[in-house]
């Protein structure tokens, strides 16, 4: 199995963020955008608990019976087998949204596999909670179905990035996607993992991470990698991880630190005006067109 985390030299990562510390949910994101009531629709079903690394929250075929909502750093990733015993990435969520029955009801078979990939806690509750919830709540349903739009998003340009875009780029994308979601400059993810998401080889990889770090982007660490300059990073990059934020921004009101880490959804309620706050569009966006 491979594994993201190195258990000998754990990073140190800052405490989380939130832009409302005092909601219930304030760990994941999704969840503290919920109003009140919706929040006490809820509240009655999500259960704590906690994940290693490399614990699956299905599996492939399984029917997904439960909805999971990674709190503060934990990271998990969608994974989809090849034959040869290949997996390859295809979305990463952390504490800005949940797996399993997100785009559909759940309890149908699950198409890809669920891996916890940075350690942690995880709220989770019956997929069929969550659908009641869903018919009870108009702006509950209008929340999951706008982090369900974003989330296709987020496939969809891992399938446009893999096809069009250099191996560097995806690395690269790769790497700005997770510390959106780990808040940090110090990766908690080897090589080995690295080629693994990608559906590279160990040697093919490690060229790679080589060269970016002849660049000054990143340094290689035992068990980690650390990101040196984001701001050349993100320019170095393909506009895949640029255009995948701005969906999460406007669809979902993603809020993003000057760090690149999310640190708020403000979803706007059904019927109000989808205008972005000017204070909240991403710099690099502005006047982006594209
Ligand atoms: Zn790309």
């Amino acid at each position: 199995m491979n594994t993201l985390v190195d258990d000998r030299r754990r990073p140190e990562l800052p405490p989380p963020m939130s832009s409302d510390p005092g909601h219930p949910f304030a760990g994941n994101l999704l969840l503290a955008a919920l109003a009140p009531s919706d929040v006490a629709l809820l509240t009655p079903h999500l259960v704590r608990g906690e994940h290693a690394r490399g614990d699956l929250l299905f599996r492939v075929g399984e029917d997904v019976s439960h909805v999971s909502f990674p709190l503060d750093r934990t990271v998990a990733t969608l994974m989809v087998p090849l034959s040869g015993g290949r997996t390859v990435e295809t979305a990463t969520v952390g504490h800005e949204g949940a797996v399993g029955g997100v785009v559909s009801h759940g309890y149908l078979p699950a198409f890809t596999q669920c891996v916890i990939q940075v350690e942690g806690t995880v709220l989770r509750m019956d997929a069929d909670h969550l659908r009641q919830a869903k018919r009870a709540s108009p702006t509950l349903n209008d929340l999951f179905v706008r982090y369900a739009d974003c989330l296709l998003a987020q496939v969809l340009q891992s399938v446009a990035c893999n096809a069009a875009h250099p191996i560097e780029q995806r690395v690269l994308r790769w790497l700005l996607g997770l510390q959106d979601r780990v808040g940090t400059d110090a990766l908690p993810i080897t090589q080995v993992v690295l080629g693994g998401m990608l559906g590279v080889g160990r040697t093919y990889v490690t060229t790679v991470l080589t060269k970016l770090q002849d660049q000054g982007l990143i340094h290689i660490g035992r068990g980690r990698i650390h990101m040196l300059d984001r701001a050349r990073t993100e320019a170095a990059c393909c506009d895949c991880h640029a255009r995948v934020r701005r969906h999460f921004h406007t669809v979902l009101g993603a809020i993003y630190a000057p760090d690149g880490e999310i640190i708020a959804v403000e979803a706007t309620p059904p019927g109000d005006d989808l205008t972005p706050r000017p204070d909240a569009i991403l710099p690099e966006l502005r006047g982006d067109v594209r």
